[in-house]
Parts: structure tokens; sequence; C-alpha cells
């Protein structure tokens, strides 16, 4: 049986540039970490391992430092690693990095039982990625998982956070799922197995190993949404007081809306 987890190299620091022409994040230079809430899935799904002795392969699709996230999957009980990379996966947008990871799973682990995604990026941040996934795979997917019960080499219970409630499911394999930060504190690796990971159970995948090796289907390329602009909000007139009777409030009120280019936004008069 086979797991995959997928996880993602994202900035360490909230101020990151952003390349004005392409709208993508200028990630040279700047320090970078594990997804956070990837912890969580390569949590879960060592508990999985455990249970079922299954081979568990972290993968991610990134730049070639990404490896360094991989080496901490594999420091924490993961198998071995996928680095994704190739010049054609750049700049892609949520549909295009789905598509890549699932052309992935079906082209280099072809009998995976299950699809483990963490519940968001911290970077990206559109919490779709796994649910895409899964349809490309056409596998069913569970969201915000938060529990397991039942394991075994055909199905898993999991226990699902919709918000308003809990649901308990049943599941055979193959499947998708993600996972919620409230499945528990996950571990972290420790310097001394990081520093004893070598690079060589990572392996390299591009487009070239893919069943749909047609580059228009990824990054760029493959992205139908394109940023158009990037810009930082300005705060200048964000906070106005306003005082007196209801009627001397309101016409201050109606003033301020009309005269304000703040309000009114700047770049369209
Ligand atoms: C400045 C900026 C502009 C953007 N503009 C657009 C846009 O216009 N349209 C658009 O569709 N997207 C846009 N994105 C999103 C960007 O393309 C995403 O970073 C990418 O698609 C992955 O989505 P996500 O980070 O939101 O992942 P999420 O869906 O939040 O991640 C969920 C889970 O999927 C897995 N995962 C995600 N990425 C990877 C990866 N690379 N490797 C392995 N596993 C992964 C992880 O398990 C993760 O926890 C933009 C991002 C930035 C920073």
């Amino acid at each position: 049986m086979k797991i995959i987890v997928c996880i993602k190299q994202v900035p360490s620091t909230q101020k990151v540039a952003v390349d004005p022409t392409t709208g993508v994040l200028i990630r040279s230079g700047i320090d970078t970490k594990m997804n956070p809430y990837d912890l969580y899935a390569i949590d879960l799904a060592l508990q999985i391992k455990k249970s079922t002795k299954a081979q568990l392969t972290a993968i991610t699709m990134g730049p070639d430092s990404a490896k360094a996230v991989l080496k901490e999957a594999m420091a924490l009980g993961c198998d071995d690693g996928v680095l994704i990379s190739d010049r054609a996966f750049a700049g892609a947008d949520v549909l295009a990095t789905s598509y890549t990871l699932a052309s992935v799973v079906s082209s280099i682990a072809k009998d995976v039982a299950l699809v483990v995604c963490g519940k968001q990026t911290t970077d990206g941040d559109t919490a779709q990625v796994g649910a895409e996934m899964a349809a490309h795979l056409k596998m069913p997917f569970v969201g915000l998982v938060m529990g397991i019960h039942d394991v075994t080499t055909t199905s898993i219970g999991l226990t699902s956070d919709q918000g308003n409630q809990l649901v308990d499911l049943n599941v055979n394999y193959p499947a998708v799922i993600s996972v919620s930060e409230k499945v528990g504190q996950p571990d972290l690796p420790s310097y001394f197995r990081l520093s004893q990971m070598d690079e060589t159970k990572i392996k390299v995948v591009t487009l070239q190993d893919l069943d749909d090796h047609d580059p228009n289907h990824y990054g760029l390329s493959g992205s139908p949404t394109q940023v158009e602009k990037i810009f930082e909000p300005t705060h200048d007139n964000d906070h106005v007081l306003i005082h007196g009777s209801t009627k001397e409030a309101m016409d201050h009120f109606v003033e301020v809306m009309t005269s304000n280019h703040y309000f009114r936004g700047k770049d369209h008069g």
C-alpha cells in the first residue's frame, strides 16, 4: 500500500516581494520553511503508515531548494521524497498546481491508496489544491480531517471538521484527504535526524517523466488565471471619526464618501 503526502516550501516571512510583471512571488534570497499545515498532514500520514505498514512518500513541487522540506519529511518518518521541478512548472496557478501534482501521482505512483494534503498553505492560501487533485485523479475527497479510526489496508474511517458539525465517514481507497490542524500537535524533526538525512532518497521528476508531458498543461501556460496587478492597499484615509447629531453625522458621512478618493478607489477616479 502506498501513501503520498503533499508538502510545500513556503516563505518564512510575510515580507515577500511580488514580480510586478508576472505577479508571482520572488522566492530567491528569502528564508523558507515547510508549510506549517503540512506538518499535520505528515503526522496523520505517519499514523496511517503505522497501522497499515504502507510506504509513505512525500512530494513537493518547487525549486531545487525545496529538497530541504523533503529531508524534513524523511526525518519525521517518510520513506522517501519526490521533488517535482522543471522550468515548465513555474508560475502555476491552483489549477495547474493541482494538475501537476495529480499527474505525478498517476504517472509515478499508479497504485496509490491515499493522497494526504495539508488544509492550506501560508503563501498561496487558497485551500483548493487537495480538492482539485481529487477531481483530476477522479478520487473521492474528504477535507479538514481531524481524526482517523478503523484504519485498514482497504478503507479508512475519517472524522471531518465541517465547522458547525463533525462528520464521521468510511472511505474506500483510493482517496484524497486534507488535514486540519485540529488533528493534534505534530512532531518536529530533530536536528540530529535532519543531519542524518541525505538526498539519495529524493527522486527528481521533470515534465518528461509524466504520462502527459504537454507543456501547455503546466506552469504559466496551463494556468487559466493570470495575475493582472499586485499592489499594496493604501491606508492613508481609512479612519474617519464622525461627530455630531445624527443629521450632522450623516451629512459629514456623505461628504466623506463623495469627496475622498480612497473610498472611490484611487485607480478609478
Ligand atoms: C502573489 C500570488 C498570486 C497568486 N495568484 C493566483 C491566481 O491568480 N490564480 C490562482 O489560481 N492562484 C494564484 N496564486 C496561488 C498559487 O499559484 C498557489 O501558491 C499554488 O497554486 C498552490 O496553491 P496554494 O498555495 O493556495 O495551496 P493550498 O490549496 O492552500 O494548499 C493545500 C495543500 O496542497 C498541497 N500543496 C500546495 N502546493 C503544493 C506544492 N507546490 N507542492 C506540493 N504540495 C502542495 C499541500 O499539502 C497544501 O497544504 C497566487 C499566489 C501568490 C503568492
